[in-house]
C-alpha cells in the first residue's frame, strides 16, 4: 500500500459542470479545455490589479467633471463617488442626470498611460494554446480594451471585444448586457466560462450556467459577495499561469 497521498481527483466527465467543486474549490482544470466560449473582463483581469491603471483613469473622471461642470477637484472628485454609489457607475449618473456623451467621456478618461502594463508572453501562449472562442467583455470601451491588449500582447486574439457602447451603456453587474453578449455572440452559457477580478460581476454569468473564474482581487468592491453565496468555480491568483495550466502548457 502506497503511503502517499493519492493524486487530485480529475473528473471523468467532460461536462464542465464536473469541473465545479464545493465551496468555489478547483475541481480540476482538463474539463475546462471543452469550454467552448471564454469571456473575460479586461481592466484588472487580463492585466494584474498592480499595474494601478484604475488610479490613472479614476483622476481622468474627476478631470472630466470638473471640467464638464466648470467645478474644483475636490468637488468634482465628491460628485464623482456619490454618482459610483447612486448609478453603479460614474458614467451611468452623468447620463441619466447630465445627459453628457457616453463617447466623449470614455475617450477622456482612458488617455492614460499604460506602458505600466508588462507584455505578458505567457498570457499570449495560453490564449493560442486554449482552446475555444474568447470575448473581451468590459465596462470599458473597445478603444481602451485595445490600448491595454495592445500593450499586453494579446491584442488579436479575441474573437470581438463587447463593451459598454454594445451594452447600451448598461454596466455589468446589471444582467441585460449578459443577455445580450449571449444573444449576440450564439453562446451556450453552459459551455462557457467567464473570467473577472469583481466578484459580484459574475453572478449573473452564473445565473445564465455559465462556470465562473475569480481572479482574486484585494479591493472591497472586488470581494463584495464572496463567501456570501456567490457561486465561484474557480479562484485564481495568478491568471496567466493558470490559463497556461488549463491549456495544458507545462510550467
Ligand atoms: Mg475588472
Amino acid at each position: 500500500m502506497s503511503q502517499t497521498n493519492p493524486p487530485r481527483t480529475t473528473p471523468l466527465s467532460p461536462a464542465l459542470s464536473a469541473a465545479r467543486g464545493p465551496d468555489g474549490r478547483d475541481a480540476g482544470l482538463a474539463a475546462l479545455r471543452e469550454t467552448e466560449v471564454w469571456v473575460f473582463d479586461l481592466d484588472n483581469t487580463l492585466y494584474p490589479a498592480s499595474c494601478n491603471l484604475f488610479a490613472q483613469v479614476d483622476r481622468r473622471i474627476s478631470e472630466f467633471i470638473a471640467g464638464h461642470f466648470g467645478i474644483p477637484f475636490d468637488e468634482a472628485r465628491t460628485r464623482q463617488k456619490q454618482f459610483f454609489r447612486d448609478y453603479g457607475t460614474t458614467l451611468r449618473g452623468l447620463m441619466v442626470e447630465h445627459d453628457v456623451d457616453p463617447v466623449a467621456y470614455m475617450d477622456f478618461v482612458h488617455d492614460i498611460d499604460v506602458t505600466g502594463v508588462a507584455p505578458s508572453p505567457l498570457l499570449t501562449e495560453a490564449l493560442d494554446r486554449l482552446p475555444g472562442r474568447k470575448i473581451i467583455f468590459t465596462n470599458g470601451s473597445v478603444k481602451h480594451a485595445a490600448n491595454v491588449a495592445g500593450r499586453l500582447g494579446i491584442a488579436d486574439r479575441f474573437e470581438a471585444v463587447f463593451d459598454i457602447a454594445a451594452a447600451d451603456y448598461v454596466p455589468k453587474p446589471d444582467p441585460r448586457p449578459y443577455a445580450t453578449l449571449v444573444e449576440r455572440f450564439g453562446i451556450a452559457p453552459a459551455r462557457a466560462c467567464m473570467v473577472e477580478d469583481i466578484a459580484r460581476n459574475l453572478a449573473p454569468a452564473h445565473a445564465l450556467g455559465m462556470t465562473t473564474v475569480w481572479v482574486r482581487g484585494e479591493q472591497d468592491y472586488e470581494r463584495a459577495g464572496v463567501g456570501a453565496g456567490l457561486q465561484i468555480d474557480h479562484t485564481v491568483d495568478d491568471l496567466p499561469s493558470w490559463l497556461a495550466a488549463v491549456a495544458g502548457l507545462a510550467g
